[in-house]
């Protein structure tokens, strides 16, 4: 399957990727972790990517469709994008590069959730710097505070989780991502629109549900 989970920013999308990719055993292509990989290694492409990821800003289109289009090519079992497409521009350039080899995208998942629940979901967020586990100071707590589960030690807030950033994304998430949804409607894709307002297993629980219809077609 191929597949793109869409939603504003902590949405969970990180999280369903999980189990997605737990169920049916696609690759994982999360633009973020990409570009914080990059980061962590200093390239050229982390550094310049730095500055709009730290201020919640969008790296510019040409970064991302290169960076996720090379990406991509080594993933012949399918995968589930999460983070890309952000923009109309990322998601044309996307499907122009399918098409060239035949394929297609078989789903958009969409997870919705309201604004005013996405401030305290995001600023609660913590992740490990290692292995990339992420948790919820509420909600998904591990077992030490403030230690990750998998024995790699202190948890870190990421600097684009606080308040004022999250605002920021909010804005941008409204200004330019959610248009690609429209953009896939137009262009009769099939679209899952999921409630993400609701406990994360009830959310894993639909998205599977949804997606085990598309896998028994197939
Ligand atoms: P994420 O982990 O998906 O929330 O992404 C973290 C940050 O990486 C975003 O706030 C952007 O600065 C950058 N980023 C990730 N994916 C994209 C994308 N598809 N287009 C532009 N910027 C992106």
């Amino acid at each position: 399957m191929r597949l793109i989970l869409l939603g504003p920013p902590g949405a969970g999308k990180g999280t369903q990727c999980k189990h997605v990719v737990d169920k049916y055993g696609m690759k994982h292509m999360s633009s973020g972790d990409i570009l914080r990989a990059e980061r962590a290694a200093g390239s050229d492409l982390g550094k310049s990517a730095q500055g709009y990821m730290d201020s919640g800003k969008l790296v510019p289109d040409d970064v991302i469709i290169g960076m996720m289009i090379g990406a991509m090519k080594d993933a012949t079992g399918g995968y589930v994008l999460d983070g890309f497409p952000r923009t109309v521009a990322q998601g044309e350039a996307l499907d122009k590069a399918l098409s060239a080899v035949g394929e297609k995208i078989d789903a958009i998942v969409n997870l919705q959730v309201p604004d005013e629940v996405i401030d305290a979901r995001m600023t609660g967020r913590r992740s490990c710097p290692k292995c990339g586990q992420v948790y919820h100071i509420l909600n998904m707590k591990p077992a030490v505070e403030g230690q990750c589960d998998n024995g790699c030690g202190e948890l870190v807030q990421r600097a684009d989780d606080t308040s004022e950033v999250v605002a920021n994304r909010l804005k941008i998430y409204h200004e330019q991502t959610a248009a690609v949804v429209g953009y896939y409607e137009g262009t009769g894709s099939l679209i899952i629109n999921v409630d993400a307002n609701q406990a994360v297993d009830d959310v894993t629980a639909s998205v599977l549900g949804e997606l085990d219809k598309i896998d028994q077609a197939e």
